[in-house]
């Protein structure tokens, strides 16, 4: 579908994947002016299809928007472009633990020009993949690297939206953890260093020994995680505290020495609940949990929320769409 100033969004239609036509000097290629979201379509234990909170993704699209200086999109038209991409594509949705139809809705500047300005032409798109386990080998706990020279936002920078550019930015520093060793890299805010923001394409919980769980502000810099948000509903439901505030590596690390901190994981669409084992730096291990990973809260926690999405749990929040047959 797309949107031109005078005649706001238009021509929406179906078409079967394949290249799209492009112009050399389209802006999206040289100013990076595109935005994006993920999320799934599951298959629940009667056939029935369901995406989770879609809703919540058309909104994020449109703070991403309001950002990167392109046009909003109706929260309509972006829900009713999921379902009959899902509704077509429905053989492709398959059922079980782990597997979904990943979704992939994105929004590029389009119109050809090669002077610095927002661009007067945009196109929504929507591609679809299915998807198996992002970390093979099951939910094992896993190590994380933190980036100390290598930031992926800054202050009043471009980090709560979900845009290409922030994904470019942690493409070397994910490199370098993987050379490490490290399914994923940590970032910090680069101007107090030591206060985590969130993983490259995760949010950060931490768990102290009373159940509290602590995650990380929405401060500016990080994406406000619609697995996250879930989280947090979940735990508050069974009486636990949730404290979103700022929390440095040094407090974790002494948390995990004297025992007041007790699992960590990462959460996204993507891997769900990952549990991590390990911290690494430049100057070795900063904190290690050893064989009481994965953590017992972060299981459950993990299997509530699958189970909510894959239609096994009751939906009580009504977070599920449930997707008409074709
Ligand atoms: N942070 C970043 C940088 C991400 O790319 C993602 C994945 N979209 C998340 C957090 C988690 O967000 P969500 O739970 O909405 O997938």
């Amino acid at each position: 579908i797309v949107w031109t100033r005078e005649a706001g969004w238009h021509d929406a239609e179906v078409v079967p994947y394949g290249p799209i036509p492009m112009d050399p000097a389209s802006s999206v290629l040289h100013y990076g002016q595109e935005i994006f979201e993920g999320l799934k379509a599951y298959r629940r234990p009667d056939g029935s299809i369901v995406t989770f909170r879609p809703e919540a993704n058309a909104r994020r699209l449109n703070e991403s928007a309001e950002r990167l200086a392109l046009p909003h999109i109706p929260e309509s038209l972006f829900t009713e472009a999921i379902r009959q991409l899902v509704r077509i594509d429905a053989d492709w949705v398959p059922g079980g633990a782990d597997q979904s139809l990943y979704l992939r809705p994105f929004m590029i500047a389009d119109e050809s020009f090669l002077g610095v300005r927002a661009a007067e032409r945009a196109r929504f798109l929507v591609i679809a993949s299915p998807a198996g386990a992002y970390f093979t080998g099951g939910v094992k706990p896993v190590s994380i690297w933190l980036s100390s020279d290598l930031a992926r936002a800054g202050r009043g920078g471009t980090g709560a939206a979900k845009c290409g550019g922030n994904y470019a930015s942690s493409l070397l520093p994910t490199r370098i953890a993987a050379e490490n060793g490290c399914a994923q890299v940590l970032f910090t805010d680069s101007a107090t260093e030591d206060t985590i923001d969130e993983l490259g394409g995760m949010n950060l919980f931490l768990v102290r020994s009373d159940g509290t769980l602590l995650t990380p502000r929405l401060n500016g810099n990080i994406l406000d995680g619609i697995t996250r948000r879930s989280l947090i509903q979940l735990a508050e439901d069974r009486g636990l505290r949730v404290e979103e505030r700022d929390i440095t590596v040094r407090e974790w690390a002494e948390g995990v020495a004297d025992g007041s901190i007790v699992e960590a994981f990462a959460c996204g669409t993507a891997a769900v609940i990952t549990p991590i084992q390990r911290l690494v730096g430049d100057n070795g291990l900063l904190v290690d949990f050893g064989d009481t990973a994965p953590g017992e809260l972060t299981m459950s926690l993990r299997e509530e929320l699958t189970g909510i999405q894959t239609g096994i749990r009751e939906d009580r929040h009504g977070w599920l769409d449930a997707i008409a047959p074709a």
